[in-house]
């Protein structure tokens, strides 16, 4: 196997370490899709996460980290990758000495959400019904009903290609549409420090609560998806240009436009990544045809 001597050495290096074998994708992603990586690993501190990436660096081989695989489609066939999970191991949420809240990478938007809720802090009530993690989520600058995280985000710390931890603040994340600096880097998010406003704990969970009744009334949210398949196009929005084209309900195999929300595509049970890419094609093909728009994706294809 290529990761045997690997594998030897973090047994070895970190005894407690949590390893899967084969372990299928599916039941680590939204989409409920995706073949069995070779070797996952669990860290449960930022430490262990740095260790893991060095030994994988030692044994010449790059890991593919990711959180809580709610943007991701994963090919069927089996991955010849190490992937690393910082879900839930890396789970530490505090409020930081200054008033902002410093949260680890695999802390759940949702848990994060609440958390500042509970604390009388306003500001992250967009991200409460996001389904990822903060690592995941600073790195795509995951937004939502006006909120986005570069309005929050005031420094993270990460590890750089040469695992060394350094941190950005402010502007230095580089955050655009669905971009910040760690998107498609190397470089992973260890943590972040979160800048909120004093606010009313009824008046968060008001805002929270009504967030919610819209994503459940708009969104297929019983289904597995990845969420919103496509960016938002210029000048419009992808749902829309979809919807007008006709193509709610049409489908590929197992995968089929949601007929709630033409952004989406849900797996009706068994889809595989082969069905999604198929029906992705053909919607692209057809918005194109219909509106001259060239949509692209926002979701991760995930292959190895
Ligand atoms: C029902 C549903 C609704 C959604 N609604 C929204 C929405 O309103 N707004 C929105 O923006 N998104 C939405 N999404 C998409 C998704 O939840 C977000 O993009 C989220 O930020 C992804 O976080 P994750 O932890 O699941 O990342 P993953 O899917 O695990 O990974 C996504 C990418 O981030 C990278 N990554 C993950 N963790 C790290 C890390 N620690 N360091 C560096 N890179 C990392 C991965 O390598 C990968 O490239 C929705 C998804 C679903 C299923």
């Amino acid at each position: 196997m290529k990761f045997e001597k690997l594998v030897r050495n973090l047994r070895e290096k970190l005894p407690s370490l949590g390893l899967a074998f084969d372990e299928p994708m599916s039941r680590h992603t939204s989409f409920r899709i995706g073949g069995p990586v070779a070797v996952m690993a669990l860290p449960s501190s930022a430490e262990e996460l740095r260790l893991i990436c060095r030994e994988a660096r030692n044994a010449g081989v790059r890991p593919f980290v990711f959180g809580n695989g709610t943007n991701l489609l994963v090919q069927d066939a089996p991955l010849n990758v190490f992937a690393v999970k910082t879900s839930p191991g890396l789970s530490e949420v505090r409020l930081a000495p200054d008033g902002n809240i410093f949260a680890m990478s695999g802390v759940l938007l949702s848990a994060l959400a609440v958390f500042a809720q509970k604390n009388s802090l306003s500001g992250l009530e967009f991200a409460h019904g996001i389904p990822g993690t903060l690592g995941g989520a600073v790195s795509m600058n995951a937004g939502a009903y006006g909120g986005e995280m570069c309005q929050v985000v005031e420094r993270t710390e990460y590890l750089d290609e040469d695992l060394e931890i350094r941190a950005v603040t402010g502007d230095e994340h580089g955050f655009s549409y669905r971009r910040s600096v760690f998107s498609d880097s190397g470089k992973i998010v260890l943590s972040s420090l979160i800048r909120l406003q004093p606010g009313d704990a009824g008046a968060i969970k008001g805002r929270m609560e009504e967030l919610s009744a819209r994503r459940r009334s708009s969104q297929p949210l019983n289904m597995p998806s990845a969420g919103s398949v496509f960016k938002r196009p210029v000048g419009g929005y992808a749902a829309a240009l979809i919807d007008s084209s006709g193509l709610k309900g049409l489908r590929v195999g197992a995968a089929e436009v949601s007929e709630k929300h033409a952004g989406f595509i849900v797996n009706l049970g068994g889809a595989t990544c082969d069905d999604v890419l198929r029906l992705i094609d053909q919607i692209r093909e057809r918005v194109l045809k219909e509106h001259g728009v060239n949509l692209q994706t926002e979701i991760k294809h995930i292959t190895g």
